[in-house]
């Protein structure tokens, strides 16, 4: 069973923290995807678990081993870059067996697991071929097979899909999904792209500079963002952030005051969790501000109606996107079976309130608290 733990984490170049005492547990067989922006340390935790780099602080456990002080090859695991490092003068098939001819298996073993690996990941018919006779979506499978033959306890994955191009992107994803599918080994995946991290996460690990900010599964983080942060990282387009102030007068349900004094009801889930005068900031998904009649959400009586005018309509097929103005901002709506929208038209909108999202403005925290598992520091938007 191959389980990893880390446990208060931390590293440090010189007197600089670039990884603040990480606690995760990723379960056997788990599937994790660490995501967020450049530089928030994705790639520094990764190769900490290789034993790439070192520690400064905390502990590592791979299934029953404290591997603080084990070198990368005795951890049992194979981690793919983005760049595939391929040997360019090596067949393919000599790309995938090289690693355990260097551990000296015997060869007939090497044999059965190369054929294994180029059945599972469909490069039987390419073994003979040199690298550089391959498409950029096939040396990436051959790489991953690479990680394979080894047989490892835990996959690592660096954003081995960033030098595809969009489609081929949107392939290898599904590919590397069924794949997991089919071998059940621990994975933990970087990458900086939220998408391919909702696609491919059993749970996903939100980070931002060198914290954990939420863990969870995508629909989990989705629906209940700890703060403006992943609120706005995780959803495309991104969230609407409108600033209000909480009316809390009464027995009646909370409402938000915008500016141009636009009051909208507060969410019913939100009971007891706002103050009167607290400054706070209403965060909309665009699938929840809708032109009446081209909504996929059952509103009910939640909805709060407003007519607005679009300044600009975005067709995607099934959808179109289109902006508008609430509160003084710029807000993005989008309208569902759509039908074409003229130039600055008037539509009626209903606003689903119990879909809205409530953030403390001074912390950008969620009103409803935090789900992440390591504190992160209070964050201002
Ligand atoms: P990510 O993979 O999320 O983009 P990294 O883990 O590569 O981020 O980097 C996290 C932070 O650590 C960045 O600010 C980066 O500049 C810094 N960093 C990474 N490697 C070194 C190094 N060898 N020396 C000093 N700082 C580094
Ligand atoms: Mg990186």
């Amino acid at each position: 069973m191959a389980e990893v733990r880390l446990e208060k984490v931390y590293k440090r170049y010189g007197a600089m923290a670039v990884v603040h005492g990480i606690d995760l547990v990723m379960a056997h067989g788990e599937f994790v995807v660490l995501v967020g922006p450049s530089g928030c340390g994705k790639s520094t935790t990764l190769r900490m678990i290789a034993g790439l780099e070192e520690i400064s602080g905390g502990t590592i456990t791979i299934g029953e081993r404290v591997v603080n002080e084990l070198a990368p090859r005795e951890r049992n695991i194979s981690m793919v870059f983005q760049n595939y490092a391929l040997y360019p003068h090596m067949s393919v098939r000599e790309n995938l067996g090289f690693g355990l001819k260097i551990a000296k298996l015997e060869a007939g073993e090497i044999r059965r697991r190369v054929n294994e690996a180029s059945d599972v990941l469909g490069l039987s018919a390419l073994m003979d071929r040199m690298p550089g006779e391959l498409s950029g979506g096939q040396r990436q499978r051959v790489a991953m097979g690479r990680a394979i033959v080894r047989n490892p306890d835990v996959f690592l994955f660096d954003e081995p899909l960033s030098n595809l191009d969009a489609k081929l992107r949107v392939q290898m994803r599904t590919e590397i999904k069924k794949l997991h599918k089919r071998v059940r080994t621990t994975v933990v995946y970087v990458t900086h792209d939220q998408v391919e991290a909702m696609t491919l996460a059993d749970r996903i690990v939100i980070m931002r500079d060198g914290y954990v900010v939420q863990v969870g599964t995508p629909l989990d983080v989705f629906e209940n963002p700890a703060d403006t942060f992943v609120g706005s990282f995780i959803g495309s387009p991104p969230m609407n952030m409108i600033e209000g102030v909480v009316h809390a007068t009464g027995t009646g349900a909370a409402q938000v005051e915008l500016a141009e004094g636009l009051v909208v009801p507060a969410p019913a889930r939100t009971a007891g969790r706002l103050a009167d005068g607290q400054q706070v900031i209403l965060g909309i998904r665009a699938d929840d501000l809708t032109p009446v009649g081209h909504g996929t959400s059952d509103v009910g009586a939640a909805g709060f109606h407003l007519d607005r005018v679009v300044s600009i309509s975005e067709p995607l097929g099934t959808e179109t996107i289109l902006f508008t103005g609430i509160g003084g901002k710029e807000v993005v709506a989008k309208m569902h079976n759509p039908r074409p929208v003229g130039i600055d038209e008037r539509l009626e909108f209903v606003l689903a309130v119990d879909r809205l999202h409530v953030f403390d403005a001074a912390t950008g925290v969620n009103v409803l608290g935090r789900a992440g598992t390591t504190p992160a520091p209070a964050i201002a938007n």
